[in-house]
């Protein structure tokens, strides 16, 4: 059976509680579109666990704190359909800025502490915008299971929290971040990158596993191994750092001294893409 497009929240409503009622699980897949591998990985996980799979594809335009990134942002409709049909998607719900967001929006979820630092830090508003659409999407699809990618470890954090504070009745499902050969974490926005920006993008994943092998060695000193990491970003011409920190991975808050779980995480501008990544240590 081919993937159906439902363009509507009543639409996918009514599919969903169809599905509901043959007793079928409800997993959903959250994402912006321009689907690559990673994307594909989370779907491939919610169609071995769920009955029925609803992928969302949605660029919410208030987790944009800059113009120019939301219009420059991958859009790749048709391709996505066609990765929906061959990973046998169920639904496809593709809501349009009016169906989600029809008057003006006054009510948003704030998640305190874990969105403070990090992203949170440099992208004023993002997980506020992050977390108030996958809250209405949460209460559209109203799915058993929502699968997010470690790729974005912050948000992952994000929804963990506000699942919790909120009693939102879903299973949080996370995924290992699915990589190219020479490293670089996928992500939509590599398709926003020139040959040599591309040569030059996998620093990002090389200073993460210089700073945990130094933790490996046993380097405690949060700052020692920021800077072992930020050493690689000296030699990148291309590559803008913007961040690059060691924090705990359940607040994300970040840590001086290493003596325990950490998540390594960090962000740099390539060209017009600002990339993430991040690695647990040890
Ligand atoms: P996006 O479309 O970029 O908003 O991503 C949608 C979902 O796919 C998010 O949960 C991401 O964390 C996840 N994702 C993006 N890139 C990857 C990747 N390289 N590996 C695993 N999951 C990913």
């Amino acid at each position: 059976m081919s993937t159906v497009v439902v363009e509507t929240i009543s639409g996918i409503r009514e599919k969903v509680a169809g599905a509901r009622r043959e007793g079928r699980t409800i997993g959903v897949v959250p994402t912006m579109g321009a689907l690559h591998a990673g994307h594909v990985r989370l779907i491939e996980r919610a169609r071995a666990e769920c009955g029925c799979v609803v992928v969302t594809l949605f660029v919410n335009p208030t987790q944009f704190n800059r113009a120019e990134d939301f219009a420059n942002y991958p859009r790749t409709v048709e391709d996505d359909l066609a990765v929906c049909n061959e990973q046998e998607v169920d639904y496809l719900f593709m809501p349009s800025a009016e169906e989600m967001y029809p008057g003006p929006q006054r009510s948003f979820v704030e998640v305190g502490e874990v969105s403070e630092h990090l992203c949170g830090k440099f992208r004023p508003g993002h997980f506020r915008g992050v977390a108030t659409v996958v809250l209405k999407l949460f209460n559209i699809v109203q799915p058993d299971r929502a699968y997010f990618g470690e790729k974005d470890a912050q948000q992952l954090a994000v929804i963990r929290r506000m699942v919790r504070d909120l009693d939102v009745p879903v299973e949080i499902v996370g995924v290992e971040t699915v990589r190219e050969s020479d490293g670089l974490a996928l992500s939509s926005r590599n398709q926003l990158l020139s040959a040599s920006e591309r040569q030059a993008a996998p620093v990002l994943c090389r200073a993460l596993n210089a700073a945990r092998d130094s933790i490996r060695r046993g380097e405690t000193d949060s700052q020692a191994i920021r800077e072992r990491a930020i050493r690689e970003f000296d030699n990148e011409p291309l590559v803008r750092l913007e961040y690059f920190e060691i924090v705990d991975p359940g607040e994300m808050q970040p840590v001086t001294t290493v003596n325990g779980p950490v998540r390594l995480a960090t962000a740099a501008w390539v060209g017009k893409a600002r990339l993430i990544d991040n690695l647990e240590a040890p």
